[in-house]
């Protein structure tokens, strides 16, 4: 039985479908943005649908961004020749957090999986080893250290030891299975400056 208009479920199962909300806090949400004032609800879905049209991935290092070349990649004052490999956007909107990391990124958007059959094709290391065919320095990784991000690491590090580049791990003072988002800049910063040769 539907114990609401059915705008409202519609709108329940819509929010539910986002990750991490339940039921419950669909509807809480649900709720709430039928009592918001109608502007605030336009401003709301628009920039929702503005940002899906309008964001892409940045043509040098794959992260997202809304001109044809991330902010990062564009700056002069970044040191081109370090590129830092995460697994996605919020791994390197965590690093850049910290504000001492001045090299530049390359975004994956995901890990080797053989479990959940993600394999290499379907990550951005193409568009990596591109990359790697100019002048290059070092290769710093800094996939997660589940299972999957260390079966990443193991990948690349074998796709660049040949080319004769520079690679390097993060240390492992971030927590196994840890998400590199949810750790604090000071663990961030020490797992940089304590990084290892593959
Ligand atoms: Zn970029």
């Amino acid at each position: 039985m539907d114990y609401y208009s059915s705008q409202i479920s519609n709108l329940i199962a819509e929010l539910a479908r986002l990750p991490g909300i339940g039921a419950k806090t669909a509807q809480r949400l649900a709720f709430h943005i039928i009592n918001m004032p109608q502007e605030q609800v336009e401003k709301l879905s628009q920039s929702m649908v503005s940002a899906r049209n309008n964001i892409h991935y940045c043509k040098v290092c794959c992260t997202l961004t809304d001109g044809e070349i991330c902010p990062i990649c564009a700056s002069a004052k970044r040191e081109h020749k370090t590129i830092m490999v995460v697994e996605n956007a919020r791994d390197l909107a965590a690093y850049e957090k910290t504000g001492k990391y001045e090299g530049v990124y390359h975004v994956l958007h995901g890990a080797i999986s053989p479990m959940l059959g993600i394999g290499p094709s379907d990550i951005r290391l193409k568009e990596l080893l591109l990359r790697l065919q100019k002048d290059v320095d070092e290769v710093i990784i800094a996939t997660n250290s589940s299972l999957e991000g260390e079966a990443t690491a193991m990948y690349i590090s074998k796709l660049v030891k040949p080319t004769g580049i520079r690679v390097t791990r993060i240390a492992s003072g971030v927590p196994v299975g840890g998400d590199l988002e949810y750790i604090d800049e000071v663990t961030l910063l020490r797992a940089l400056d304590g990084r290892v040769e593959l």
